[in-house]
């Protein structure tokens, strides 16, 4: 089973060259941008295996079959902002018709802590998987906030997806929340005294979005 049991390690080979290009410091904005979208649409084939199919009848041009299908409501995808909105797009461009939610949560400086600024899920989101995204697992403190919040919505079913996790953050997470299987493309050595994920990326948003 290992130290976590609810962590699936996407190991597929093309995951794992894009993140080690993600990682190089001298990857420029706009392929880290880029490689973050295609490493996050191979992940979302991992994060929806789970979802169920029914058998339904079709016609082919040649003759009548049952055939499977997704099964009614079915995704939501939960992104947390801001570098949540980085794997967003490449979840989105494999389920294109996926609904979107968005949560919004600063650090107080003074308890460390997240706070809400921001909140908008779907009316039927309780009706969903509801995948959260945020490429960065470092402390956790936002995972935990963000799934506290869909869990409040009536949501039952959640995963929660990134490309990053620092072992400190996997066992606070799995700690809280042990019903939410989560998935990363890696599982990094430790966190460092400014919360930053060692050896890491560095931050996350700034390098989607250029700001530093
Ligand atoms: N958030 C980031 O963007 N990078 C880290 O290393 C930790 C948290």
């Amino acid at each position: 089973m290992g130290e976590f049991p609810n962590v699936t390690v996407v190991t597929h080979p093309l995951v794992q060259h894009k993140l080690t290009l993600l990682r190089d410091r001298r990857t420029p904005t706009a392929q880290f941008r880029l490689l973050a979208r295609e490493i996050s649409l191979l992940m979302a084939y991992e994060v929806t295996r789970v979802l169920p199919l029914e058998d339904v009848t079709i016609e082919t041009p040649l003759e009548a079959m049952s055939a499977p299908r997704l099964v009614g409501k079915k995704l939501c995808f939960v992104s947390i902002l801001r570098a949540g909105n980085g794997i967003l797009d490449g979840m989105l461009d494999l389920v294109p018709s996926a609904r979107v939610g968005h949560i919004g949560l600063y650090r107080d400086p003074a308890t460390l802590m997240p706070v809400e600024y921001y909140v908008k899920l779907p009316d039927d989101v309780s009706q969903r998987l509801a995948v959260v995204v945020d490429p960065m697992l470092a402390t956790a403190h936002s995972a935990c906030a963000a799934v506290v919040r869909l869990k409040q919505a009536g949501v039952t079913q959640i995963s929660f997806t990134c490309l990053i996790a620092a072992p400190e953050g996997l066992r606070v997470f799995a700690a809280e929340h042990p019903d939410v299987p989560l998935f990363t493309a890696a599982i990094d050595r430790c966190l460092d005294e400014h919360g930053y994920i060692r050896p890491g990326l560095g931050d996350a948003g700034d390098r989607l979005y250029g700001t530093r």
